[in-house]
C-alpha cells in the first residue's frame, strides 16, 4: 500500500479526552477513531492487525476442530429469561430496545443462550457430540467504567468458542485442547512471553475458570504468578486452600496487575437443562448436553500490544500481527534515481506477496521517520543516498539495530 494514497494521517496529539495510553498511540497513529467513550471504529491499518490477530485465532480454532458460524446480535428476551439472566440485576451490562412492533430484544453481550437453544434442532444423540463452534462477533456491552480506551469497550470483538459434550470426560479432553489452542494464541501474537495461565472464580464443576492474564501495570486484575510453571492465581481465588489445591507455594509467588486476554469456563449440564438442550446417549437414556465457553478479546488483545509493546516514539507491532511486513521509506524527494530504485523495490516486494507500506510522500526525512516510529511496523527499509541498486539500509523498530541488506534478503527475510 501506498501512503500517499492512505486517507489516515498521524496526529501529533490524541483527543483531550483521551487518557489511555493505548487509545491515544492508536488514534494518533491512525490505527482507530474514537467515536465515543468506549467506542472505537478501525481504520485501514488497525483493520489490518486485527484480521491477522482474527486469522491466528481462527487457524488455531480450526486446528482444534472449531466450526465458524456468525450468531445474530439481536437476542430474544425468552431466552435470557429461561436462565435467569435477563435482568439488569443479573446481568449489569446488557442493552436492550423495544421493537417498535412489540417486545423485548437484548443486544448481544455474549452468546451462550441463543447458540445453546439453536443446538437444540442439530443435537439429538450421542453420535452428534462433540460439536465445537465459534464465531468473531461485536459485543455490546454496558460498561460502567470506560476510561481504559480499547482495552475495555462498549462494543468490542470477541471470539467466543462453545463446547457441546456428553460429559465431563469428553469436556475435559477440549478444555485441555483449547487451553494449549489459547497458548499458541498468544505465543504466535507476541504475547506468549507475559501471559499466564491464571486460575480464576467461576466453572460449574471444576471450581475454577481459567483466565490467560498478560502481565501490565495498567491492567484491572491482580494475579500471583509462579514464574517457573507459568501458572498463576487471580486474586479473587488467592486463598491458602486455593493454592494447596493447585499446588502452588506461596513464597514462589510474584504479585503483578495484569489484563484479562482471554477466560475459559465450563456451564456443566446446568444451562443445557433451563433451555432443554438434551441428548440421547447409549442406553436412549435423556441427558443435558455439557457446555464450555471460551472467550478471547480480540480488540483488547490489539491494544494490549499496544499498551505493553509500545514505546515513547510509537507502536512496536510484533510481527505475527503488524499491518505490514516492511516500512518502506523512500528519502528520493527530486532524485529520479532513487525514487524508481524505491518504486522498483516495492513492486518486487509485492510482487513476492510481502506485505510492504510504502511511504511515497514527499515529506521530510525527519518526519518520515517519526511517522515510521509511530505506526510502528517491524522492519523500515531506508532508500535513500547510502543505498544502492543493490544493498538496503534496514532498521528493526523493537531494537533501533540497523542492518544492510541485499533484495534477496529482503525476499527471503521472513
Ligand atoms: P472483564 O472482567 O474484563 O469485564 P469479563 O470477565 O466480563 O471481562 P468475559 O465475558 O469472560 O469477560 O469475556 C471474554 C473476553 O472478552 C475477556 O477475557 C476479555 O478478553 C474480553 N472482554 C470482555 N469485556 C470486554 C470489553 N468491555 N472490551 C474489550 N474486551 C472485553
Ligand atoms: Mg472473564
Amino acid at each position: 500500500m501506498r501512503q500517499s494514497q492512505l486517507f489516515t494521517k498521524t496526529r501529533r496529539e490524541a483527543p483531550a479526552d483521551e487518557v489511555s495510553k493505548n487509545a491515544q498511540l492508536l488514534i494518533r497513529a491512525g490505527f482507530v477513531y474514537k467515536e465515543m467513550a468506549g467506542v472505537y471504529a478501525f481504520l485501514p491499518l488497525g483493520l489490518r492487525v486485527l484480521e491477522n490477530i482474527k486469522n491466528i485465532v481462527r487457524e488455531e480454532m480450526n486446528a482444534a476442530g472449531g466450526q465458524e458460524l456468525i450468531m445474530t446480535a439481536l437476542q430474544r428476551k425468552e431466552l435470557w429469561e429461561k436462565t435467569d439472566r435477563w435482568s439488569d440485576e443479573k446481568v449489569d451490562v446488557w442493552f436492550k430496545s423495544t421493537l417498535s412492533a412489540g417486545g423485548d430484544v437484548g443486544f448481544a453481550w455474549s452468546h451462550e443462550e441463543p447458540i445453546s437453544d439453536m443446538m437444540k434442532g442439530y443435537l439429538e444423540s450421542y453420535r452428534d457430540l462433540p460439536v465445537y463452534v465459534y464465531q468473531f462477533q461485536t459485543k455490546l456491552r454496558n460498561e460502567l467504567r470506560a476510561k481504559s480506551g480499547v482495552l475495555r469497550g462498549r462494543e468490542f470483538v470477541m471470539k467466543d468458542l462453545y463446547s457441546y459434550t456428553t460429559d465431563a470426560a469428553q469436556h475435559k479432553e477440549i478444555y485441555e485442547a483449547m487451553i494449549q489452542a489459547y497458548q499458541n494464541v498468544y505465543r504466535r501474537i507476541g504475547l506468549g512471553d507475559i501471559t499466564f495461565l491464571t486460575f480464576a472464580s467461576g466453572g460449574a464443576f471444576t471450581q475454577f475458570s481459567h483466565e490467560f492474564q498478560t502481565v501490565s501495570d495498567v491492567g484491572e486484575d491482580i494475579i500471583y504468578i509462579d514464574t517457573e510453571k507459568r501458572i498463576a492465581v487471580n486474586k479473587e481465588v488467592y486463598t491458602d486452600e486455593v493454592l494447596a489445591h493447585i499446588g502452588l507455594e506461596k513464597e514462589k509467588l510474584i504479585e503483578a496487575k495484569s489484563i484479562e486476554v482471554g477466560n475459559i469456563f465450563d456451564f456443566g449440564g446446568s444451562k443445557s437443562e433451563q433451555l432443554g438442550l438434551m441428548f440421547k446417549d447409549e442406553t436412549g437414556a435423556l441427558k443435558p448436553v455439557y457446555l464450555g465457553s471460551y472467550g478471547l478479546g480480540i480488540t483488547r488483545v490489539m491494544a494490549t500490544i499496544a499498551e505493553v509493546m509500545s514505546d515513547d516514539k510509537g507502536l512496536v507491532w510484533p510481527e505475527g500481527v503488524s499491518p505490514f511486513r516492511y516500512h518502506l521509506v523512500s528519502l528520493a524527494g527530486a532524485d529520479e534515481t532513487l525514487r524508481a530504485r524505491a518504486d522498483q523495490l516495492y513492486d518486487t516486494l509485492t510482487e513476492a506477496g510481502i506485505s510492504v507500506l510504502y511511504d511515497d510522500r514527499e515529506q521530510r526525512a525527519g518526519e518520515k521517520f517519526a511517522d515510521s516510529d509511530l505506526i510502528g511496523i517491524p522492519f523500515r527499509i531506508v532508500v535513500g543516498k547510502n543505498s544502492t541498486d543493490t544493498s538496503f539500509e534496514v532498521v528493526t523498530r523493537s531494537s533501533g539495530e540497523t542492518r544492510t541488506m541485499s533484495k534477496d534478503e529482503l525476499l527471503q527475510h521472513s
